[in-house]
C-alpha cells in the first residue's frame, strides 16, 4: 500500500475528550474517528489491525473445535421475554420499532438466538457437543460510553456458545475455551491473565474473566503472588478473621450521640468507639423492595456480591425519604435492633457472625446503642459474604497478603448450566430415551476492546508499538526523496515489490514530506519495522533498518530484503 493512496490522518494533538493513552493514540495515529459518543468509524489502518485480532480469534476458535455462524443483530423481543432478560438486561438493551410499529431489540449478546436455534436444530445426544461462535457487531446502551473503543455503544464481540449433554462435558468445553483464550491473548501480544469472576446478569455458576493489567482499567483485581489466586474484586474473598467475640456482656444501653452521623465521628472522642466495633446499617432497594444490610463499620459493602447472593437484579441505596418511614430515623442513626418491620429482610456480613459488644444506631435520631450482641439482639435473615476485600488482607488459600490492581476485562468465559436451555426449550433426547436440557456455556471476547488494550499496553512517548501479529502493516518503507527518478524512490519501489511478493505487509511512505514528519508518523502509527532510504546512507551503499522498539541498524542495499525477512515471524 502507498501512503498517499490510503487515508492515515495523523494528528499532533488528540481531541480533548480522549482521556486515556490508548484512546488518544487511536485517534492520533489515524486508526479511528468518532461519529458520536461511543460510536466509531474504523479507518483503513484501524480496520487492518482489527482484522488481525479477528483472525487470531477465528483461528483459535476453529482450532478449539468451535464452528462459525452469523446471527442477526436485529432480534425479536419475544425471545428476550422468554429468557427473562427483556427485564433484567433492560438497562443495556437498545429497543426500536419498525414502520409497522413492531418492536425489535439490537443484540448486546446472543444467548437467546443461539438457544432458539439449538432448540429447533438439535434433538439428539448424537448431535452434541456443539460450540457455535460468531464475530459480529453488538449494541449496548451504555450510560457512560468512554475511553474510545473500551466502552462503546456499538462494538465488535466474538461470542461463542457451547451445548453439552452433561455437566462434566460442559466443563470440558469450558476448559477448551479457557485454553483458547489464553492462546488468543498471547498471540495478540497481550499480557492477559484469568481471574475468578461474578456471573452477573448473564447468569450461570462458574466464570473467569481475562484481564489486562492497566492503570486505566475499569476493573479491580485482587491477586496473590504467592499462590496465584486472582479474582475480580466483585467476587474476591480473603482469609481475614471474623470480628473477635467478647464476653456477651451487659444488656443493651442507649446513649445520646447528638449530631453524630458517621462511623468516623462515633470513633472519635468523647465516644471513641473503634470502627471495627461498630455495625454499619445500610438500607438498599433491591428490585424495588427495601432490605437492611449490616456490615462492620470499617468494611465496605460490595454491591455485586449483594446482588449475586440475594439474586437481586438492581440494587440502589435507599433515599432518606424512603428510610425514615421504615425505621423512624435518618441515615446516621440506623440500626436493626429495634423498630424493624417484620417483613424487612436483614442481611448481615459473615464477618459479623458471633460479634458482640458492638455499637449501632438506635433508630432514633441522635442516639446509638452499645453492648449489642448481633446473634442475641438482631434478627438476621441470612448471613452472606458481602464485604469488599482490601489490599494486604491474607489470601484465603495461602495466607500471604493480597494485592489489588486495576485491569481491563478483554474476555469472559461462563459456565451457564441449563438456565437458557430450560427457558428456551433447548432439549435433546439422551441415550436412555429421556429428554434433557442441554448444558450450556458462553464465551465472549471484546474484539475492539482487545485492540485498544494492545495499544494501552504497547506504547511509548512517540506512539504505538504494535506487536508483529496485530500491526496494520509489518514494514514501513520510508524513502526520504520521492521523485520517481530518485535512487531512494526507485529502491523503495523495488523493496516494496519484493517484500510484497513474499507476502510481507508493507506500506510505502511516498509522501513528499520532510524526513522528520515521516519518521514521527511512522513511530506514531507504530509499524514494527522501518526501512529508511536517505541520501547519506545510500551514498555508502546502505539503508537503515529500525525496529520500532530497537536501535537503527545499517545494512547493505542488497541485503536489505533478507534482513527484513529475517526479522519477521515464520
Ligand atoms: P463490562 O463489565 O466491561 O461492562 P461485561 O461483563 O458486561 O463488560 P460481557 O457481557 O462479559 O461484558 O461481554 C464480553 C466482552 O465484551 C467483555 O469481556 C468485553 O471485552 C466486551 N465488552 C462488553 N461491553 C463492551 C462495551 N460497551 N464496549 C466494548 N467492549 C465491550
Ligand atoms: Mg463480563
Amino acid at each position: 500500500m502507498k501512503w498517499t493512496q490510503t487515508l492515515i490522518p495523523t494528528l499532533r494533538e488528540a481531541p480533548a475528550d480522549a482521556e486515556i493513552r490508548s484512546h488518544k493514540l487511536l485517534l492520533r495515529a489515524g486508526l479511528i474517528r468518532k461519529l458520536a459518543g461511543g460510536v466509531y468509524t474504523f479507518l483503513p489502518l484501524g480496520l487492518r489491525a482489527l482484522r488481525k485480532v479477528e483472525q487470531i480469534v477465528r483461528e483459535e476458535m476453529d482450532r478449539a473445535g468451535a464452528v462459525e455462524v452469523l446471527m442477526p443483530a436485529l432480534q425479536p423481543p419475544e425471545i428476550w421475554q422468554q429468557s427473562g432478560r427483556y427485564e433484567t438486561a433492560s438497562n443495556v438493551l437498545f429497543k426500536l420499532k419498525d414502520s409497522g410499529n413492531r418492536e425489535w431489540v439490537l443484540s448486546p449478546t446472543a444467548e437467546e438466538v443461539i438457544t432458539t436455534l439449538a432448540s429447533n436444530e438439535i434433538n439428539s445426544y448424537r448431535q452434541l457437543p456443539k460450540n457455535f461462535y460468531q464475530i459480529s457487531v453488538k449494541f449496548r446502551d451504555e450510560i457512560r460510553p468512554r475511553f474510545g473503543l473500551m466502552r462503546a455503544k456499538e462494538f465488535i464481540m466474538k461470542d461463542a456458545y457451547s451445548f453439552d449433554t452433561t455437566d462434566e462435558n460442559a466443563m470440558g468445553s469450558y476448559k477448551k475455551m479457557y485454553d483458547a483464550y489464553t492462546r488468543i491473548f498471547a498471540r495478540c501480544g497481550l499480557k492477559a491473565f484469568p481471574v475468578e469472576a461474578d456471573t452477573g446478569v448473564i447468569g450461570g455458576n462458574y466464570s473467569h474473566e481475562f484481564m489486562v493489567p492497566a492503570e486505566t482499567g475499569e476493573n479491580e483485581v485482587a491477586f496473590c503472588e504467592a499462590c496465584g489466586y486472582a479474582a475480580n474484586i466483585e467476587k474476591a474473598t480473603s482469609g481475614i478473621p471474623k470480628t473477635a467475640a467478647r464476653d456477651i456482656g451487659a444488656a443493651i444501653e442507649k446513649f445520646a450521640t447528638p449530631g453524630v452521623v458517621t462511623i468516623e465521628a462515633l470513633s472519635k472522642a468523647p465516644y471513641s468507639v473503634p470502627a471495627n466495633r461498630q455495625i454499619k446499617t445500610l438500607i438498599c432497594i433491591a428490585d424495588s423492595k427495601p432490605i437492611i444490610i449490616l456490615i462492620r463499620g470499617n468494611d465496605q459493602l460490595n454491591e455485586t456480591k449483594l446482588m449475586a447472593k440475594t439474586g437481586a437484579v438492581a440494587v440502589r441505596p435507599a433515599t432518606p425519604d424512603e428510610i425514615v418511614p421504615l425505621l423512624g430515623a435518618k441515615p446516621g442513626s440506623l440500626g436493626a435492633v429495634k423498630n424493624v418491620p417484620a417483613d424487612l429482610k436483614v442481611f448481615a456480613d459473615e464477618r459479623l457472625h458471633g460479634a458482640n459488644d458492638m455499637t449501632t444506631g438506635a433508630n432514633e435520631d441522635g442516639f446509638h446503642l452499645k453492648n449489642v450482641s448481633i446473634e442475641r439482639d438482631i434478627q438476621v435473615s441470612a448471613w452472606f459474604d458481602l464485604r469488599t476485600v482490601t489490599a494486604g488482607e491474607p489470601c484465603a488459600k495461602c495466607g500471604k497478603p493480597l494485592k489489588i490492581r486495576r485491569a481491563i476485562e478483554v474476555g469472559h468465559v461462563f459456565k451457564l448450566g441449563t438456565k437458557y436451555s430450560e427457558k428456551l426449550n433447548a432439549t435433546f433426547l439422551d441415550v436412555d430415551g429421556s429428554r434433557k436440557p442441554s448444558v450450556m456455556g458462553c464465551y465472549g471476547i471484546g474484539v475492539t476492546r482487545t485492540l485498544q488494550a494492545i495499544i494501552e499496553q504497547c506504547n511509548d512517548k512517540d506512539g504505538i508499538i504494535w506487536p508483529m501479529s496485530t500491526a496494520p502493516y509489518q514494514v514501513c518503507i520510508t524513502p526520504l526523496a520521492v521523485a520517481p527518478e530518485s535512487q531512494a524512490m526507485q529502491l523503495a519501489e523495488k523493496f516494496y515489490a519484493e517484500l510484497t511478493a513474499k507476502g510481507v505487509e508493507v506500506i510505502l511512505d511516498d509522501r513528499d514530506e520532510r524526513p522528520g514528519v515521516k519518521f514521527k508518523d511512522a513511530d506514531l502509527v507504530g509499524f514494527p519495522l522501518r526501512i529508511a532510504l536517505g541520501e547519506k546512507s545510500l551514498a555508502k551503499g546502505e539503508v537503515e533498518i529500525k525496529p520500532r522498539d530497537g536501535a537503527v541498524q545499517s545494512v547493505k542495499i542488497d541485503d536489505a530484503v533478507a534482513a527484513v525477512w529475517q526479522r519477521l515471524p515464520r
